[in-house]
């Protein structure tokens, strides 16, 4: 299924995943990924999340390549709230980095499939706090 979805002719990229700066989570993954509504391949790009209540850039993420080096392409920047703000833009929770684009469709699904199992926790108790309000 997975061979399916992500294009493993293309090397594995390490992801790490900063929360206010700190680093919370280092992990490998595919560079790149067939998209829910199969019109081509997306690829792992770095990204800021900022919250657009306190402009705050709350966290980030960047990838390793292969041979060492960073990827040193600009972030993509992505309007999500940070929790202290707690506001919801979109689709995606406040404080989520898993954010969902039409259809409530995950628009990088490398972190779920990929991410450790103290990240998708994390994201698990945001999602769960937000059903429950
Ligand atoms: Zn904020």
């Amino acid at each position: 299924m997975r061979s399916a979805f992500y294009n493993h002719d293309i090397p594995y990229l390490t992801q790490q995943i900063y929360l206010n700066n700190e680093l919370i989570a280092t992990f490998s993954r595919p560079r790149s990924w067939r998209t829910f509504s199969d019109d081509g391949w997306l690829s792992a790009y770095p990204v800021a999340w900022v919250c657009p209540w306190c402009l705050q850039t709350w966290a980030h993420s960047t990838f390793q390549m292969p041979d060492g080096n960073f990827d040193s392409r600009p972030f993509d920047l992505h309007s999500v709230s940070c929790s202290t703000c707690n506001k919801q833009v979109g689709s995606t929770p406040p404080g989520s980095l898993i954010e969902l684009g039409p259809n409530d469709f995950p628009l990088d699904p490398g972190i779920i499939d990929f991410a450790p199992q103290d990240l998708l926790e994390r994201e698990f108790n945001i999602l769960l706090s937000k059903a429950e309000s």
